[in-house]
């Protein structure tokens, strides 16, 4: 399981989709997905791409949240088997449950530019859920489930810092947001379509019960 540690917009040319995985990053014309060679995927055989088979297709459709999210194939499959058991549609269920990681929600309120800087805020103890910390980034929210910061000049300065850098941000309808505090509190569950990631979650779910 290694950690990939190159250029971030590196993965977005691969895929052909601005991952967001470096914040505002992807904004910029530093996103190799904004390049004129933007169609090649990276590396120096990237001019020989041929079609993909159907299972390439899959496969890359995967590979796509799972970086997307910025999770690691074990926990991609472990939320896959619980999306499977749940009633409804395996590939809402998958993105719903990815939707409602730690990381995720603490991305979407605005609290850290990335997923990523998310998990770094998680898992240095800054975030609290319903009073107790919660070091974990796969901890999966529910409705009611109350977020605060650490009781800390530093963790207050840091997110406060990143709500002001972006004051024309307004969080999605699932999750109520308190700038001042700052702190949040889950009032519903997130639908397909505030999970705005262009993906064939039907395609993954092919891929994953193949
Ligand atoms: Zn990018």
């Amino acid at each position: 399981m290694g950690r990939y540690v190159g250029p971030s917009c590196r993965i977005c040319r691969r895929e052909g989709m601005k991952l967001f995985l470096k914040g505002s990053k992807c904004e910029t014309a530093k996103c190799q997905v904004e390049r004129r060679q933007r169609s090649l995927a990276p590396g120096m055989h990237g001019w020989r791409k041929g079609r993909l088979s159907e299972y390439g297709v899959r496969l890359r459709e995967k590979q796509k949240i799972k970086r997307y999210y910025g999770v690691y194939e074990q926990q991609f499959m472990r939320l896959f088997h619980e999306a499977a058991r749940l009633p409804g549609n395996t590939g809402q269920n998958l993105l719903q449950l990815l939707e409602r990681r730690l990381d995720n929600v603490v991305y979407k309120l605005n609290f850290a530019a990335s997923r990523k800087a998310a998990r770094q805020l998680i898992t240095h103890g800054h975030v609290h859920i319903n009073g107790r910390k919660v070091d974990i980034p796969d901890y999966i929210i529910k409705i009611g489930d109350k977020l605060t910061l650490k009781d800390s000049e530093k963790s207050l300065k840091r997110v406060k810092e990143q709500l002001e850098s972006n004051p024309n941000f307004t969080t999605q309808g699932w999750l109520q947001l308190d700038r001042e505090k700052p702190a949040a509190t889950v009032v519903a569950l997130p639908t397909r379509p505030d999970i705005q990631i262009p993906i064939e979650e039907q395609l993954v779910v092919e891929f994953c019960s193949r």
